[in-house]
């Protein structure tokens, strides 16, 4: 299939300026509009026209009908996931979620009166034996965070199409770039728009997109409850997202250049990347992501990750990820702090795991920081 994701990353979504006939979308910041003679234009409608015009883009990139632009990654999660679960619905998880996603289900579900259940998605069976009648959504995360665990894709999505089941993905970590789920089966895309759709470490928001079947349900939702973004935002969205491709598929490559260091160096202990042949999924990676592996990897020190990180000049301690700059982060002190020992254990995050969000530099220049780090 010939693959337009450059072409579709600079035009799709992205209108001239009708006025003085410029080359770029030009930001709308109207939050009033004359309502006679066309539809009503509102923020939290989701309707005007730099909101529209990012939420059109991801879409195209998606391979999706439609698209809506939230304020943040976890506005659009939850506004997606409620919109289809009431009282005594059940919803499937995989373990491994995002920390913030993991946090909301299992103190807001069990409020409402949904209850749910938390599977290890290594095995895709075990989506299959979860189900109960009143099962209606099953979500998923791949790569997964922080350890880049690798979920079958298709191999879920087919067992909840053949139940009736809503499927969802959190696809941040891949991209639209490298991933595009709804290829594969997934009724329900989400992005955190703060990371490699953002892609500068400036921004906060976050995408859903689906058919116009369901975002018509999402949208009469999402209405209700807000979590609309600002225009500002969406044009900046608008005007990042015209070099994802490039981005990501610079970040691929540093990425799993620098994985392949990491493995053979002796004060390195596990390196989780799934472009590495040995990673346990690399078969299924390699199929359900046909634009890279992504920019994100993780991996051990075997002396003080924190010694570690204070060493380094070029790459950035930071909590987030998918900006052009590298940014490292320890799932210990922030992302996975609130879980036991216990717990973290049980999903392999030890504590001198590093995850590091590879960014745009010389791959050669983040080798030689983490070198030096290292020594
Ligand atoms: C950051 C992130 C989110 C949440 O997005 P926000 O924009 O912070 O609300 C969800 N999933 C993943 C994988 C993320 O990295």
């Amino acid at each position: 299939m010939k693959d337009s994701k450059l072409t579709l990353s600079v035009h799709s979504g992205s209108h001239g300026d009708p006025q003085y006939k410029g080359a770029v979308t030009p930001l709308y910041p109207s939050s009033a509009y004359d309502y006679e003679g066309q539809a009503i234009l509102y923020p939290r409608y989701y309707n005007t026209p730099n909101l529209k015009a990012a939420a059109v883009k991801v879409a195209a990139l998606e391979h999706g009908e439609a698209g809506l632009m939230f304020s943040s990654g976890m506005s659009a999660i939850v506004t997606g996931l409620i919109t289809f679960l009431k009282e005594g619905d059940h919803v499937i998880f995989q373990s491994d979620l995002y920390g913030g996603t993991y946090y909301s289900v299992i103190t807001e579900l069990p409020r409402l009166g949904i209850s749910y259940t938390i599977v290890d998605a290594s095995d895709s069976q075990n989506f299959a034996k979860a189900i109960k009648p009143e099962t209606k959504v099953i979500y998923i995360e791949t790569p997964s965070n922080p350890t880049l665990k690798i979920t079958d894709i298709k191999a879920v999505a087919d067992i909840a199409k053949a139940k009736g089941i809503i499927t969802m993905i959190d696809n941040t970590f891949a991209s639209p770039v490298n991933q595009n789920p709804i290829n594969l089966g997934i009724d329900i895309v989400a992005h955190s728009g703060t990371k490699y759709i953002g892609g500068h470490s400036d921004l906060c928001c976050g995408f859903l997109v689906t058919t116009h079947a369901l975002m018509e349900k999402i949208l009469s939702k999402a209405i209700n409850w807000g979590g609309s973004p600002d225009a500002n935002t969406a044009w900046l969205v608008e005007r990042s997202l015209k070099t994802i491709v490039l981005r990501v598929r610079q970040q691929n490559e540093n990425a799993l250049a620098i994985a392949n260091f990491l493995k053979t160096d002796s004060r390195i202990g596990n390196v989780f990347y799934p472009g590495l042949e040995d990673h346990p999924n690399y078969a299924t990676a390699k199929t359900q992501m046909p634009g890279g592996f992504g920019g994100m990897l993780s991996f051990e020190v075997k002396n003080d990750a924190l010694a570690f990180t204070n060493k380094l000049k070029l790459i950035k301690r930071a909590l987030s990820l998918g900006g052009v700059e590298s940014t490292i982060c320890s799932p210990l002190k922030t992302s996975h702090s609130k879980m036991t020992a216990a717990e973290r254990a049980a999903i392999g995050v030890s504590d001198n795991l590093l995850r590091f969000s590879v960014g745009i530099e010389e791959a050669e220049d983040l080798i030689d920081d983490i070198k030096q780090a290292l020594g």
